[in-house]
């Protein structure tokens, strides 16, 4: 099978590589996209020791305690936590910048329905933590430097694929050739190794959009993420370190794009006046406008090759979970391989991958279309569909059910 010419479009658009880096080499496995999912899967792979290479192509910007927060953030589960402790990387994020949440506010605006989950509910110090995104891939990066079998290639861009029987051959955009068994997908929502197997996807876009902006906030320490649902969608506070925090705000794809144009000043003042006043008077550091999209791939394993986090699917962020996810497909896929090659099996056949998609898919497919019926069910403006959201938060109180919630929402 050739895969050559899909991929030899994206050669010319990423010409301008500096580096070039000289290597023609045999690796177990080669993970195209070093981003929070991938360098976490080469964390959990690289004590078995497989033969990796990790290709990546942008360089995250190291850190500093005097630079601003990052504007992209995850609320990272207890589980996705779990994931980080195996190597240094938690130890290391938690050098940086790293802030638990304890309790989590949901609430309609107009109606009866308002809960809040508590980790001690569960027995639990914290529901999660909030994160940038560029520092847990750089702690996981860091954890990845213990290991001599992982290569991590960066800047680097594959730009063509070729499959033989003895595994693929995959050409870089900095001249370098690798040849692998496993070829892994962790190049995000718009993966071209996806692509480049052919490997198809169900798509859907969301009329509504999100606005999110750093911003600083006149309150000291927030131990609260809070969500309130109002007739224009809900609206979202996730905190950060000291004053610092987060506000999304989800609204028409225009509406959002209007705002998206406002100065920083412009916008706190909007966002003072449309959001609850319990944050004070906030300043906006940074702002940006994300189209809400669905997808999920049609498959995740194919010939050599196997998807994991945003490849293979994206899910509204609405609450959160899509890179908890992308923590839990890494889990289960190296539990896969790992046990595979130490049973000495052949642990790059499809047909082994095939356990880690029956499982994924299934708990994938739940969460996305949790997520959907979230997403319909709260932007309805029928009185019907208000009564019923509003029960549907009023029966989340019942103890037993608000359990299953908060260990479901904690990956656990
Ligand atoms: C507004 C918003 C808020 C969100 N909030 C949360 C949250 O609170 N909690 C949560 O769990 N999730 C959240 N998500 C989802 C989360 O950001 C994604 O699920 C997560 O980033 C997916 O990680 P990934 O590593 O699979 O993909 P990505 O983060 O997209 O990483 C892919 C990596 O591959 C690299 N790459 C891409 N193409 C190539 C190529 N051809 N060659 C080499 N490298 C390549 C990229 O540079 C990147 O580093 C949010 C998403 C959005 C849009």
């Amino acid at each position: 099978m050739i895969l050559r010419s899909k991929m030899q479009i994206i050669k010319s658009i990423n010409s301008n590589q500096e580096k070039a880096v000289e290597l023609t080499e045999n690796y177990d496995i080669v993970i195209c996209g070093g981003g929070m999912i991938g360098a976490a899967l080469a964390t959990q792979l690289a004590p078995q020791g497989f033969n990796i290479a990790v290709i990546e192509a942008h360089k995250p910007q190291t850190f500093d305690l005097s630079q601003r927060f990052d504007l992209r953030i995850s609320a990272l589960s207890p589980q996705s936590q779990r994931v980080m402790q195996t190597t240094k990387a938690w130890d290391t994020l938690q050098g940086m910048r790293l802030c638990p949440y304890r309790r989590m506010r949901v609430w309609e605006v107009e109606g009866f329905g308002d809960l809040t989950f508590d980790a001690a509910h569960v027995g639990a110090d914290q529901l999660g933590h909030i994160a940038e995104n560029r520092l847990v891939q750089l702690s996981l990066w860091h954890a990845l430097s213990d290991f001599p079998n992982v290569q991590l290639l960066c800047p680097a861009v594959p730009v063509a694929f070729e499959r033989s029987a003895n595994g693929t051959r995959i050409e870089l955009d900095t001249g370098a050739t690798l040849c692998a068994r496993l070829v892994v997908g962790a190049d995000g929502a718009q993966s071209n190794v996806r692509q480049a197997f052919g490997i198809g996807v169900n798509r859907g876009q969301y009329q509504q959009a999100c606005l999110v902006a750093a911003v600083t906030t006149q309150l000291g320490q927030q131990d609260i993420t809070w969500q309130r649902f109002v007739n224009t969608g809900p609206q979202a506070f996730l905190p950060m370190l000291g004053q610092h925090g987060s506000v999304v705000w989800y609204h028409q794809a225009d509406q959002v794009r209007a705002l998206s144009q406002l100065s920083n000043l412009q916008l706190g003042d909007e966002i003072m006046r449309q959001f609850p006043h319990q944050l004070g008077h906030i300043e906006v550091s940074e702002h940006a406008f994300f189209p809400l999209q669905k997808q999920h791939a049609k498959r995740y394993v194919g010939d050599g090759v196997v998807l994991v986090g945003d490849a293979a699917h994206v899910i509204n962020p609405l609450a959160g979970q899509g890179v908890n996810l992308g923590f839990q497909d890494v889990a289960c896929l190296a539990k896969v391989l790992n046990d595979a090659h130490e049973q000495e099996m052949d642990w790059s056949s499809a047909k082994l991958l095939m356990t880690y998609e029956n499982q994924r898919r299934r708990a994938n497919s739940l969460m996305l279309h949790t997520m959907d019926a979230f997403h319909h069910g709260f932007s309805q403006t029928h009185p019907a569909a208000k009564w019923l959201r509003n029960l549907t938060l009023a029966a989340a109180k019942v103890p037993v059910l608000k359990k299953q919630v908060i260990r479901y929402a904690m990956g656990l």
